[in-house]
């Protein structure tokens, strides 16, 4: 079995796939630089939608 540095998060669903999973399921890959954890996904969301609201402004 091929071990990729086993489920860090660099093996990466994407931002914007947790932005919309986060309420059925968190990250759990235990690294403390994990930003979709059910600790720190509120960070994330917050900042995820901060950055588009500036977005859609330019759009
Ligand atoms: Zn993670």
């Amino acid at each position: 079995m091929i071990n990729h540095g086993v489920s860090h998060c660099r093996f990466d669903y994407g931002e914007k796939f947790w932005i919309i999973k986060w309420k059925q399921f968190t990250c759990t890959c235990g690294s403390t630089k994990c930003r979709y954890s059910k600790e720190t996904i509120q960070q994330t969301l917050a900042e995820y939608r901060l950055k588009h609201e500036l977005e859609d402004q330019v759009d």
